[in-house]
């Protein structure tokens, strides 16, 4: 297992209920982002050839159409770019759960590139636009670790 770096935060607290299904983590594809997520790292693909990032991860470039995709570590941080808050459980797992806030998050290091992800500590009362966030992982299975969102 490599070395989790310092900075890496990971919940103390599952945030969703156990029960909801899972990514596969070993999927050829988008294996280099569940490995770095295990370890705290946010990562997006990028082609090796031309350097255009790439979300959601796919077989080949999109801009120059080469297969040599690597993947590059992000700073964590980014701000709301736009976010719902979730009432209707759309999993049986959230039958008791919610509401809670799914957002667009603008990196602050890859402007182009919005994630989508929960945000665990959110109010869907007071959240803006615009606020600042930063990952967090949440490990929802033995070789799966998640990145969720914090406010920052
Ligand atoms: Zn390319």
């Amino acid at each position: 297992m490599a070395d989790i770096p310092i900075s890496a935060e990971f919940l103390e607290q599952p945030f969703f209920p156990e029960g909801m299904s899972q990514p596969d983590p070993d999927d050829p594809i988008n294996r280099g982002f569940w490995q770095a997520a295990a370890e705290g790292r946010l990562v997006v693909q990028h082609c090796a050839a031309c350097a255009t990032p790439q979300y959601p991860p796919e077989l080949n470039c999109h801009a120059c159409y080469g297969f040599e995709m690597e993947w590059r570590e992000l700073n964590g941080r980014g701000t709301i770019w736009s976010w719902v808050g979730v009432a209707h459980p759309a999993h049986p797992a959230l039958r008791e759960f919610g509401p809670y806030v799914v957002a667009l998050i603008e990196l602050e290091d890859l402007p182009q590139i919005k994630l989508m992800g929960a945000v665990v500590d959110a109010d869907p009362d007071t959240l803006q636009i615009g606020d600042p966030v930063q990952v967090v992982f949440e490990r929802t299975a033995d070789d799966l670790c998640q990145p969720r969102w914090r406010l920052a």
